[in-house]
C-alpha cells in the first residue's frame, strides 16, 4: 500500500485529470485545485509531470504509473482508495486513458465500485476535430496504427471503411509513411494534418488525398512535432462494408434469382433480406 501523508478533504475517488498538450496555460483552475488536494498523483512520467506541477505550485506526492507498471500497481491503488484516500491520474499530455495509460485501472475501479471522476480539459483528439472543419457527428477514432507492415495497412483500411470522419494519432517518424498510404487508400477524401496544437509551431493543413506525401516532401520541417491526422468522409456517405455488400449482392444476382440472391447476401452480411430484395427489385 502507498503511505498516507495527508488526509484529503476530497471525496475518495480517482480523479482523471486532463493536462495541457503544449501550453501550460490550458491547465484548468479545477485541475490545479484537484492536483493540490489529492493525496497522491499517479503520473505516466514523474519528470514530465513534475515540470507542470512545479510551474503551478503543486507539491503533492507523485509516483510513476505507466503502461509497464499499470497492471502491477492496480491492487495498491484500489487498497489506497478503499482507505478513504483520493488520487489523481495524469498522463504526459492531454486526457489520460485516451491512447495513454489508465484504461485498465479505470475498468478495475468500476468493477470494485470505486468512484472515478473526470476533470476534463485538453485532448489532442477533441482539439484537432474541433478545428478540422470535418463532420464530427459521425467520427471514428482509432488512436495509433500498428507500427509496421500488413497490420498497419489493414488497420488503416478498416478505419477508412467506417462512414464519417476518421481520426488517428501518429508519431513524427511515421507521418510520411502514413501520408503515402493515405494518398493511395483514401482517394477522393479530404485529409487534415493538425500539427503541434497549442504550441509555437502550431499548424493545420487541409489537403486532398493524393497531395499528402508532397506536402511533407515540399518542406521537411513539417515532419517535426506531434500530429493528429483526420480523414473526411467519402462522398457516397457509405462505409466500405455497405459498398462491399452492394457488390456482393450484384454478383449474386447475376447467378441467382432476386429472392435467392437476397437470402444468401442476408445470411452472409446480416443485412435484412427484405432490404436487399427491395434493392434488387425496386432500386431507387
Ligand atoms: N491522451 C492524449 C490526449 O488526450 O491528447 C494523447 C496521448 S498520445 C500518447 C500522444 C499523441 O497525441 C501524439 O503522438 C499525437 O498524435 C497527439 N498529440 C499530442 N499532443 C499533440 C499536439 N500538441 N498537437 C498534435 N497532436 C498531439
Amino acid at each position: 500500500m502507498f503511505q498516507s501523508k495527508s488526509s484529503s478533504t476530497l471525496p475518495p475517488a480517482l480523479y482523471v485529470v486532463a493536462t495541457p498538450i503544449g501550453n501550460f496555460n490550458d491547465l484548468s483552475a479545477r485541475a490545479i485545485e484537484i492536483l493540490k488536494t489529492v493525496s497522491l498523483i499517479l503520473a505516466e512520467d514523474t519528470r514530465v509531470t513534475g515540470q507542470l506541477l512545479k510551474a503551478v505550485g503543486v507539491k503533492t506526492r507523485t509516483i510513476s504509473f505507466n503502461a509497464y507498471s499499470e497492471a502491477g500497481k492496480i491492487p495498491r491503488v484500489i487498497d489506497w482508495l478503499r482507505t478513504g484516500e483520493s488520487a489523481a491520474l495524469v498522463s504526459d499530455a492531454g486526457t489520460p486513458a485516451i491512447s495513454d495509460p489508465g484504461r485498465l485501472l479505470i475498468e478495475r475501479l468500476h468493477e470494485a465500485d470505486l468512484p472515478v471522476i473526470a476533470i476534463p480539459g485538453p485532448s489532442a483528439l477533441a482539439a484537432a476535430l474541433s478545428i478540422s472543419g470535418l463532420p464530427s457527428n459521425s467520427c471514428h477514432f482509432i488512436g495509433f496504427l500498428p507500427a509496421k507492415g500488413g497490420a498497419r495497412q489493414k488497420a488503416l483500411d478498416v478505419g477508412l471503411g467506417w462512414p464519417g470522419t476518421l481520426v488517428l494519432y501518429e508519431a513524427p517518424h511515421r507521418i510520411t509513411d502514413l501520408a503515402g498510404r493515405l494518398d493511395q487508400s483514401a482517394v477522393g477524401r479530404k485529409v487534415v494534418f493538425a500539427r503541434e496544437l497549442t504550441k509555437t509551431h502550431e499548424q493545420l493543413v487541409r489537403v486532398d488525398a493524393g497531395e499528402c506525401a508532397d506536402w511533407f516532401l515540399n518542406n521537411p520541417d513539417r515532419i517535426r512535432g506531434e500530429f493528429v491526422v483526420l480523414v473526411g468522409p467519402n462522398d457516397s456517405g457509405e462505409s466500405s462494408y455497405e459498398l462491399n455488400a452492394a457488390k456482393l449482392l450484384a454478383v449474386l444476382a447475376r447467378e441467382l434469382s432476386p429472392s435467392k440472391a437476397a437470402s444468401v447476401c442476408a445470411e452472409l452480411t446480416g443485412i435484412p433480406r427484405r432490404e436487399l430484395y427491395q434493392k434488387l427489385t425496386n432500386p431507387t
